[in-house]
């Protein structure tokens, strides 16, 4: 069996189907159920809301939401109303893209759309 480190505390450990050690599975399963039971009590609750009452990163809550294990729709990265999919909701993409335009030489738009709306998205952030 081979050895691998885990994805999440680096540890070196004998790797069978996760890639992620025997303890941080654990603790992720452990964070999982804080989620479920917090989710049973509040069907309705965005990510953030999530987060604040389970003390769960956000990192984890994406990787169960990807996994299927969770049924919350993402939100949108800009005004955190929930959507279907990808980061940010239409309306916000087309604000931003709008704006993108503005500083972006014409052509090179569709090419890196994605790329460059986050990209701008996450500097204009900080
Ligand atoms: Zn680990
Ligand atoms: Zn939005």
């Amino acid at each position: 069996m081979p050895l691998a480190n885990c994805k999440e505390c680096g540890k070196l450990f004998l790797k069978v189907a996760s890639d992620i050690c025997p303890e941080c599975q654990r603790k992720e399963e452990e964070d999982f159920n804080k989620v479920k039971e917090y989710l049973k009590e509040h069907p309705n609750a965005n990510l953030s809301e999530i987060m604040e009452a389970t003390g769960v990163g956000e990192n984890k809550i994406s990787k169960f939401i990807r996994a299927g294990r969770l049924s919350i729709k993402p939100t949108c990265e800009s005004c955190g109303r929930p959507i279907d999919s990808g980061r940010l909701c239409p309306e916000c993409r087309i604000k931003l893209l709008k704006e993108v335009r503005n500083v972006l030489a014409p052509g090179s738009i569709k090419e890196y759309e994605d790329t460059f709306l986050l990209e701008y998205f996450r500097k204009k952030k900080l």
